[in-house]
């Protein structure tokens, strides 16, 4: 079945025809590792994974490729301002190495949150600087450079079709807006490969190169890297929709200038997340850290089934209102999938054309351009099919959750009642067999004080966890 993505490049949804049949190379652009990745980063995270499940549902090994920016992103794309990580190691009065090592490693715990998939291949910038340097040599003896008092520039008029991936329109209003911070490039589009140290003053991080000691520039990294990892052309590349302007623009003007090639087939975009009118950014707006949900009692994967029941290309508007909605969808999904397994029982073999009915319309569902909002509703109208019997919904559900990663079938069992309610529950069961009301009560109270709701059946106690906000 074709998989259809739609193409920043052509602005068309397209078939994905991978460059060798069976097989994917993914390039997804990282984070900048000078503060914590708020909720917005975290959604072009999400997108990009389900893009990654959704491919290998389909049946094509995917090789994910993941940057990690922690040197050479300067406060403003136009090229000036302070190196990020310089900055962030002040204002946290740690080194920028060791800021970069601390929000890796949080970048990749709320990835895990998330349930998101590890890539193949982690690459930082600071340890491809050679690959880097290289690079700009084949760019230079290309004849797209020349050289400034402050660093190394592409010189974006010598490109032909510069810019085709923004659109004409969009690298006008670039140019025209960033005049003011010409400098000495030649174009308001032209770009930093390499950035000199400046003059009297050491940087933590900086590097000798043939052009004299410096840092790359923000974009050079991926082109490199990418060309590494998955070689010179590959096939999807992935990134927030504010790249498509300047980073992505300028990755593909690196590759082609140093290879000839376009460097990937096809570039998909996550549109923003937005805090009421605003998009939700670090610099200004509140910065709302997955930690922070976490510690108000949200299950991240809550805010995985928010950012899912909203299309990638579409902005989607945070609300505490619209995450405790999607939790409340998480828990009764969890609690239908509960159901379904005790009806399934012990087992059996799913029914083939009932089952081979339901993969499709997943099928259908998520191979368009990831229609996510939809696959849910596939979802939910099966796992409410009583035409179909509960072995076969449950295979369903399981095939399904591979690709929405909501851990649907990760229940809460009685093996994982800790010891102490264990106790606490035989104690009450005791009580109650002895006719002790108020003790039976206290205990009752007890537990639920420790995140327990005990329930008396006519089969006896049984419990679970509380839901959120009971
Ligand atoms: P950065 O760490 O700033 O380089 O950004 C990491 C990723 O998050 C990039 O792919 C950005 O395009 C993306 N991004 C930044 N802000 C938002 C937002 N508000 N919503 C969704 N994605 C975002
Ligand atoms: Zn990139």
């Amino acid at each position: 079945m074709d998989i259809k993505l739609y193409n920043t490049l052509t602005r068309t949804k397209e078939v994905f025809r991978p460059i060798r049949p069976g097989h994917a190379g993914l390039y997804t652009c990282g984070p900048t590792v000078y503060d914590y990745a708020h909720i917005g980063n975290l959604r072009t995270y999400v997108f990009e994974d389900a893009l990654r499940r959704v491919l290998e549902y389909n049946g094509i090994a995917v090789r994910h490729v993941m940057n990690i920016t922690d040197v050479g992103h300067l406060e403003s794309d136009a090229d000036s301002g302070e190196d990020k990580m310089e900055k962030g190691a002040r204002r946290t009065g740690k080194t920028a190495w060791q800021i970069a090592a601390e929000y890796t490693a949080a970048f990749r715990d709320d990835l895990g949150s998330l349930n998101i998939l590890e890539p193949a291949v982690w690459c930082k910038a600071t340890e491809h600087i050679r690959e880097q340097v290289e690079t700009i040599r084949l760019i230079e003896q290309n004849g797209y450079t020349y050289r400034t008092s402050d660093g190394i520039y592409f010189d974006t008029k010598k490109l032909p079709g510069y810019g085709a991936l923004a659109g004409l329109a969009n690298i006008e209003g670039i140019q025209a807006g960033s005049r003011v911070e010409m400098g000495e490039k030649r174009s308001a589009t032209d770009f930093a490969l390499w950035k000199f140290s400046p003059q009297g003053s050491q940087r933590q991080m900086e590097w000798d190169s043939p052009w004299g000691k410096g840092f790359p520039g923000w974009h050079i990294e991926c082109s490199a890297m990418s060309a590494k990892y998955l070689g010179t052309l590959f096939d999807i590349h992935c990134g927030g929709e504010d790249h498509i302007a300047v980073h992505h623009t300028n990755e593909i003007a690196q590759t082609e200038a140093a290879y000839g090639t376009r460097l990937a087939n096809y570039w998909l975009h996550g549109f923003f997340l937005q805090l009421g009118e605003e998009k939700m950014a670090k610099s200004s707006g509140e910065f709302l850290r997955l930690r922070l949900l976490a510690d108000k009692g949200y299950d991240p994967l809550a805010y995985r089934y928010f950012c899912l029941g909203g299309h990638y290309r579409t902005q989607l508007r945070f609300s505490w209102e619209s995450l405790t909605a999607a939790q409340r969808a998480l828990e009764n999904l969890r609690a239908e999938v509960g159901r379904l397994v005790l009806a399934a029982g012990g087992g059996g073999e799913p029914d083939g054309p009932a089952a081979a009915a339901g993969r499709s319309k997943f099928l259908d569902s998520v191979n368009d351009d990831l229609n996510m909002p939809q696959a849910l509703a596939v979802l939910w109208d099966l796992l409410k099919d009583n035409g179909t019997s509960a072995v076969t919904r449950l295979a369903l559900v399981r095939e399904f959750d591979t690709v929405l990663g909501l851990k649907l079938l990760d229940l809460p069992s009685g093996d994982e009642v800790p010891p102490a309610i264990a106790a606490l529950l035989e104690q009450r069961k005791q009580a109650r067999a002895a006719k002790q009301w108020t003790e039976s009560d206290r205990l009752r109270d007890e537990i639920a004080a420790q995140g327990f709701v005990v329930e008396d059946t006519p089969r006896g106690q049984t419990v679970r966890r509380k839901k959120f906000g009971e």
